[in-house]
């Protein structure tokens, strides 16, 4: 810690070693008076070493005194230039500031009208300040601290983010803060440049797929309109002014099979909005007048970035009841159909990652429960299968055995080769 006497010393060494604007001066004070702008200080420390040279002058010490008033001029101060020149004396000369090479502080009204043109369009009530400042302009303020063993310093980068803060609070009369603030402002204090980033809005939803041939998410190179995710974005993007959305399911269902019953739980991750609010009951009315036959949303409320975690757990606790319509070369008795719906209560299933996703899966096996099944015959070619099986479940896996990958399966325990022929979801329980 400085001692009060050595203030003054302690700065009169510094700048006779390294010409300091008088910010850089002043934040190396700044706790002693964190009310007080870093300039303020700065300025005045110079102000009573300026007094002080002239007191010498008065008692006749002109050598110290000179040396004083040039190590003032030297970092920019005025009144020691003027009194110089009228001693008369004339090799004296103004550096740059060793630290911001004055180019950083001069410049906040600039970087608030950049931020303002910027962030015109964008709605926000809290915001954050990030910056980059240079590793070298923050070595050299660092590396004073250390040489004359200074505590009471402010570090340059948050005094930079503080002075902004501190403008665009009192020029918007948005509140700036340090948790999950509406947009974050990353300002480059050397290109000069603003980067806006709005922080996602959360939307909780329920989902109805009414037709096959959707998938929950976009696939690259397929019409985006033929997923959810796709269908929401053309509803979400425009209401929100947003770059995009990502939408986190419950768990999923397969492109070909339907989504009925109460629908399936989502997260609507909506990313950089311009636009935080919307109608939800009227963007869910666009929706399903829209998609009509297609899919249908609903329960929609706005949520936060927590919900996508819980969504995903929801995923696996939550079981399912799904029809299918499945083809068999010989429709089983109903004594058969009898002793495998017994069998298949709470029955435990090994599935290894199935043929269709392993490509893109890790090969894994993964116990699954089927809770209850009950089989009826369609026709002579047919029968309809009703089960409710644990989320995450391979159900069409479990149908036909996938070559043995799952065990046992339903056509192993009818003994006779099954075909699914199609699927819908009715239900999903225990959200
Ligand atoms: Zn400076």
């Amino acid at each position: 810690m400085v001692k009060s006497l050595e203030i003054l010393e302690v700065s009169r060494l510094i700048l006779s070693k390294y010409s300091l604007c008088d910010r850089c001066l002043g934040r190396q004070f700044h706790l002693l008076n964190e009310k007080t702008d870093n300039e303020e200080i700065g300025h005045s420390i110079k102000f009573c070493l300026y007094l002080k040279a002239i007191s010498l002058l008065n008692e006749g010490k002109r050598k110290v005194a000179v040396n004083i008033l040039r190590t003032l001029a030297k970092s920019g101060f005025k009144q020691s230039k003027v009194t110089l020149e009228s001693l008369g004396v004339k090799n004296f000369y103004e550096e740059k500031c060793y630290v911001c090479n004055n180019l950083i502080f001069p410049n906040l009204d600039t970087f608030f009208r950049l931020m303002e043109s910027q962030i015109s369009d964008v709605e926000f009530n809290t915001f954050q300040v990030t910056s980059f400042i240079p590793k070298e302009i923050i070595r050299k303020d660092d590396s004073i601290k250390i040489e004359f063993g200074i505590s009471t310093g402010e570090n340059i980068k948050t005094e930079f983010n503080r002075l902004l803060s501190n403008l665009i609070e009192e020029k918007t009369k948005k509140k700036h803060v340090m948790i999950s603030p509406d947009v974050t402002l990353l300002f480059d204090s050397i290109k000069k440049s603003v980067a806006v980033y709005s922080r996602p809005v959360y939307v909780y939803g329920k989902y109805r797929k009414l037709s096959s041939g959707i998938s929950q998410t976009r696939k690259v190179g397929k019409d985006p309109l033929t997923s959810v995710e796709g269908l929401l974005a053309s509803v979400f993007v425009p209401a929100f002014k947003a770059k995009d959305v990502k939408l986190h399911g419950a768990g999923r269902e397969d492109v070909d099979a339907l989504m009925l019953g109460s629908g399936r739980p989502f997260v609507l991750e909506i990313i950089e909005p311009k636009k935080r609010i919307a109608n939800l009951s009227f963007l869910e009315d666009t929706f399903n007048s829209s998609f009509n036959g297609i899919a249908e949303i609903g329960s929609l409320r706005f949520c936060n970035r927590k919900d996508v975690v819980k969504i995903k757990m929801i995923g696996e606790k939550i079981s399912k009841v799904y029809r299918l319509k499945v083809e068999v070369d010989k429709i089983p008795s109903k004594e058969e159909i009898a002793k495998v719906e017994k069998i298949v209560q709470n029955l435990v299933i090994s599935q290894r990652t199935p043929t269709r996703v392993l490509w893109r899966r890790t090969d894994k096996v993964r116990k699954k429960i089927i809770k209850w099944i009950k089989i009826s015959a369609i026709n002579e070619k047919e029968i309809e299968v009703v089960l409710e099986a644990q989320g995450g479940t391979y159900v069409k896996e479990f149908i036909d055995g996938d070559n043995g990958r799952t065990k046992p399966s339903l056509a192993e325990l009818l003994n006779t080769p099954l075909k699914w022929k199609s699927l819908e979801v009715l239900e999903i329980k225990g959200e």
